[in-house]
C-alpha cells in the first residue's frame, strides 16, 4: 500500500456505485472541487438502468428511460471532472498512516488500490430471490428479474409475475406490452404498490391475480412450463399456472456484504447513516438505496447523495484543516 500514498493515486473522496447515487455524489463533490473518484461496478448494474419509464423523476414530464437517465448524470458530472472507473470493490479498511498523518482509507478493488480522505458508499441493492425449487435451474430459461431485458421473449404468451410491490406492479405493467396474459402472484389479499400502479394494474385487462398465494415450485423440462402456487387461505385454489416465464420482484438485498463489518447496519444489512448521511465509521458516508430509510427512488437517492458530498466535503477540509470554521478570523 506505500505506493498509493503519493499525490497522483490519492484522492479527497472515492465514491462506491455507479447508480444515480453515486452520481449525483460524483457530481457535488468534484463540482466543490474535491479530487474525486467514482467506482462502478464491473459484474454489476445500476437497477435504474433497466428500468424501462421513470415517471416521478421531477423535470421529466413525459418519464424518461432508466438507462437515459443515468446516461445524462453522467455527462452531466463529466462536465465537472469526476474520474469515474470500473472496478468491484472489496474491502474497505483504514490506511495505516504516519504519526501526525491525516486520517485515510483504503479502498480495494479487483484492479486497484484506492486512497482517500473519505468515502461515499453508494452501492444500492439488488433483487432479491424466492429461494424455491426450479428458481436457480430455470434462470435466464424463463425466470427473470428484468422486465425490460427480458420482456420482449415473451411476445404473445403467458407469464407469472411474483410481488406486490411498486416494482412488481410496474414491471407487469410493462409486460403486457408483449405477453398475451400476466398473472400476479402475491402472497397477501392487497398490493404494496403505490395506488396509481395498483390502479392501472387492477383494471387492466391482460392482469389477472393470484392473491394470498407463495411460489412453491417454478417447473419445466428445458425452460419454464409452470408456475406452483399455494393459497395460503384456501389450498383448494392451490394450482400450477401454466406459463413460459417467471418475473421475480420480491424486494431488494442491499448490496453491502463488504462493509458491514466496517459500518453498522441494521438486521437486513442496509446502512445506517444520519441525516448528514455519515456512518458510524468517520470518513465514510452512504446514501441512496443501500442506507436504511423509508422511500427508495431516484429522487430521494439523489438528494441523499448531495447532503453526503456535502459531509464528505466539510469532513476533507477538517482533515487538511483548511475548513471555514477552523481558518479563524
Ligand atoms: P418491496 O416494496 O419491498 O416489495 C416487495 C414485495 O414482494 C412485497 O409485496 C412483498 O410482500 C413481496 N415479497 C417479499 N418477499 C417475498 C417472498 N419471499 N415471497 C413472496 N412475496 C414476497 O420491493 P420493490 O417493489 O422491489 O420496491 C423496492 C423499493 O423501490 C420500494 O421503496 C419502492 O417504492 C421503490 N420503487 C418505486 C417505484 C416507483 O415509484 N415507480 C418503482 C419500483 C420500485 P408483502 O407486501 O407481503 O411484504
Amino acid at each position: 500500500m506505500e505506493g498509493m500514498r503519493n499525490s497522483e493515486s490519492r484522492y479527497d473522496v472515492v465514491i462506491i456505485g455507479g447508480g444515480p447515487a453515486g452520481l449525483t455524489a460524483g457530481l457535488y463533490a468534484s463540482r466543490g472541487g474535491l479530487k474525486s473518484l467514482l467506482l462502478e461496478g464491473e459484474s454489476s448494474v445500476s437497477q435504474i438502468t433497466v428500468t424501462d419509464l421513470v415517471e416521478n423523476y421531477p423535470g421529466f414530464p413525459e418519464g424518461i428511460n432508466g438507462y437515459d437517465l443515468v446516461e445524462r448524470f453522467k455527462t452531466q458530472t463529466r462536465q465537472f471532472g469526476l474520474t469515474i472507473v470500473t472496478d468491484d470493490v472489496r474491502v474497505v479498511c483504514r490506511e495505516q498512516q504516519a504519526p501526525g498523518g491525516e486520517e485515510s482509507w483504503i479502498v480495494q478493488g479487483n484492479r486497484g488500490a484506492y486512497s482517500t480522505l473519505a468515502v461515499i458508499l453508494a452501492t444500492g441493492a439488488n433483487w432479491r430471490h424466492l429461494g424455491v425449487p426450479g428458481e436457480e435451474a430455470f434462470a435466464g430459461k424463463g425466470v427473470s428479474y428484468c422486465a425490460t431485458c427480458d420482456g420482449p421473449f415473451y411476445r404473445d404468451r403467458e407469464v407469472v409475475v411474483v410481488g406486490g410491490g411498486d416494482t412488481a406492479v410496474q414491471e407487469a405493467l410493462f409486460l403486457t406490452r408483449f405477453a398475451r396474459k400476466v398473472t400476479i402472484v402475491h402472497r397477501r389479499d392487497r398490493l404494496r404498490a403505490t395506488p396509481v400502479l395498483q390502479k392501472k394494474a387492477l383494471s387492466h385487462e391482460r392482469i389477472e391475480f393470484a392473491w394470498n398465494s407463495v411460489v412453491e415450485e417454478i417447473q419445466g423440462e428445458t425452460f419454464v412450463e409452470g408456475v406452483k402456487i399455494r393459497n395460503l387461505k384456501n389450498p383448494d385454489l392451490s394450482r400450477v399456472i401454466p406459463a413460459d416465464g417467471a418475473f421475480v420482484f420480491v424486494g431488494l438485498t442491499p448490496n453491502t456484504e463488504f462493509i458491514r463489518n466496517v459500518v453498522d447496519c441494521d438486521e437486513n444489512g442496509y446502512i445506517l447513516a444520519d441525516s448528514a448521511m455519515r456512518t458510524s465509521a468517520p470518513g465514510i458516508f452512504a446514501c441512496g438505496d443501500c442506507i436504511a430509510k423509508l422511500l427508495r427512488q431516484v429522487v430521494t437517492a439523489c438528494g441523499d447523495a448531495a447532503t453526503a458530498a456535502f459531509s464528505a466535503q466539510l469532513h476533507v477540509e477538517d482533515l487538511k484543516g483548511d475548513s471555514y470554521s477552523g481558518r479563524g478570523i
